[in-house]
């Protein structure tokens, strides 16, 4: 029997193509994104795929005036923990959204940002 798990490389696969997709614990309904190895809930691996929306709300937010090695250049951007609406967080590049409208409880929807290769999870206007 394969696993059909979904591995960090697949949700970036997924996330590439504009699908965000979670993982549902089998055995207690927890639900995580990005993949983990085993659920934070009951330390079981039973993982089964679970397309979200995209949709959420910011619950916190940063703006990056000095970036990390690799990201000179890019700066400022900021950064958000979405609340998505299945309930669980995430953290994405803000884009589209001028800093002065980043507040918290602002709706945002996912979308994917490729670059050089990488696709990074970014967020933008709802
Ligand atoms: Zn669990």
């Amino acid at each position: 029997m394969t696993e059909r798990v979904i591995t960090l490389k697949s949700f970036f696969e997924e996330a590439r193509a504009g699908r965000l997709t979670g993982i549902r614990c089998g055995q207690c309904g927890e639900l995580a994104i990005p993949p983990k190895e085993f659920c934070p809930a009951c330390q079981k691996r039973a993982w089964v795929s679970v397309p979200l929306t995209g949709e959420g709300t910011i619950s916190s937010f940063t703006i990056i005036r000095v970036a990390p090695r690799g990201h000179a250049g890019e700066t400022p951007y900021a950064v958000a923990v979405v609340k998505l609406a299945e309930g669980v967080s995430l953290l994405g590049r803000v884009v589209d959204l001028p800093f002065e409208s980043l507040r918290v409880g602002l709706p945002v929807r996912f979308r994917p940002l490729v670059k050089n290769e990488q696709t990074v999870v970014g967020f933008g206007p709802a």
